[in-house]
């Protein structure tokens, strides 16, 4: 049955380019596999918006924990290993990603094995940077110490508002004093065209994934927030590669044949919702399914359009990198914020606001200070709050969501 026959009869269906999709991410692990099996090439450990452009440049593999932690929590494990963790110090307030990624390699289970991995990928350097959280250091830490190999990091300020030339310059400095030591690991030198190269890549990457972005304005929206929280591994785990570019090349081509042939990610769109916070990896098909039922599409979030970093530049890498990662939705103050999420209400229809407070990011949840009810109060559009976590299915009652989801989808349809 083709795509529209399965929409006429109300079916969510699944994006053709799934299958692309698990092609680009396989040979991403098998290149890691490889490369952790022979040690033909050195492997770095990036955070999911640390430098990964450079460290691609200087022929690195790149790994990104806070993938594996995704992946943990989507094949609803995290809760198996989190208390692991916290037998070794590691609080359950804190990242559930660093829990149960710290907690499945002190039980030495990682969903790797099934792909041939005898375990994760052993780090000859770790680097982060601090934009997300401080989180990320503390996490590499524990493997710098475990593996007894070089940790290196970038510290970016916090809650910024403007974007100074100070701080630009003080985070483009901080990539220079990186090189040297990623220079002694990867046993090359940095090469600048090389830099350039890879910025490019990004750069048109993530141009590639904001264009699939931004065909949910159309209505119906061709792609939901559960289709953009699995299609995005690509720009996370390989931007400034050719592999993530070539994968969103086949999604775009895939949305403009949606809107051309009328296929919509939710069968009978009636509503469409901004999702702010983290994803529940644990649930999202269950929510993808209920929000279908719901004739609502959550056609926007704050998660997915974190990786459109559009503002590098190949003829300057360094300071574009420092501008793109100081640009970033999670580093600015909530006064950006706001004016952030006011503008892409307007952009993308957006009828109501669904806030995920997630027990252990506290910087991903971004109604701790009020912002939610001046975003209301300057955009009129109703919000909903619910408690949950990213990975900790144990902090999400499942039963109290649905019923207020239900219920703030019926007030949605009330206000005509
Ligand atoms: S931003 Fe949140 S989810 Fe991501 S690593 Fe930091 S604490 Fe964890």
């Amino acid at each position: 049955m083709n795509e529209k026959a399965l929409q006429d009869k109300n079916e969510l269906v699944k994006l053709q380019s799934v299958n692309d999709l698990r092609r680009t991410m396989d040979g991403y692990f098998a290149r890691l596999k490889e490369a952790s099996e022979t040690h033909n090439r050195k492997i770095a450990w990036c955070t999911s918006v640390g430098p990964a452009e450079l460290l691609y440049s200087m022929g690195f593999e790149v790994y990104f924990p806070e993938n594996h932690g995704a992946m943990l929590g989507a094949g609803k494990n995290a809760d198996k290993y989190i208390p692991t963790a916290v037998a070794h110090g590691y609080s359950p307030d804190i990242c559930s990603y660093l829990t149960s990624d710290i907690g499945a390699f002190l039980q030495n289970e990682t969903p790797l094995q099934k792909s041939g991995f005898a375990s994760v990928p052993k780090p000859d350097i770790l680097v982060y940077n601090t934009n997300q959280c401080r989180e990320v250091e503390d996490w590499f830490s524990f493997y710098a110490r475990h593996f007894s190999v070089p940790i290196v990091g970038i510290h970016t300020p916090l809650c910024i508002t403007d974007l100074s030339p100070e701080i630009i310059t003080g985070v483009a400095d901080q990539y220079h004093r990186i090189i040297p030591e990623l220079e002694k690991v990867a046993g090359v030198k940095f090469d600048m065209d090389r830099f350039r190269e890879t910025t490019g890549l990004s750069h048109d990457g993530c141009v590639l994934w904001k264009q699939v972005l931004q065909k949910a304005k159309h209505l119906p929206s061709p792609i939901n927030f559960f289709d953009s929280a699995i299609h995005m591994g690509p720009i996370v785990v390989m931007r400034g590669t050719p592999y993530a570019n070539e994968y969103y090349k086949i999604l775009l081509a895939e949305m403009e044949d949606r809107i051309k042939n009328n296929i919509s990610a939710v069968p009978e769109e009636r509503f469409r919702i901004y999702w702010e916070g983290m994803p529940l990896w644990y649930r999202l098909s269950s929510m993808a399914r209920m929000f279908a039922k719901l004739n609502t599409c959550i056609v926007a979030s704050t998660y997915c359009n974190s990786w459109v970093f559009d503002d590098l530049d190949a003829a300057n890498p360094f300071e574009s990198s420092a501008l793109a990662y100081c640009k970033l939705f999670i580093v600015r103050s909530d006064t950006v914020k706001e004016q952030v999420l006011a503008k892409l209400m307007e952009e993308f229809s957006v009828n109501g606001i669904i806030y995920h407070e997630s027990k252990t990011c506290a910087r991903n949840s971004n109604n701790r200070f009020g912002l939610q009810n001046r975003l209301y109060d300057r955009t009129g559009i109703p919000f909903l709050e619910i408690n949950g976590d990213l990975n900790d299915p144990r902090c999400y009652s499942e039963e109290q969501s649905i019923i207020a989801i239900e219920t703030f989808v019926e007030q949605l349809a009330g206000r005509g």
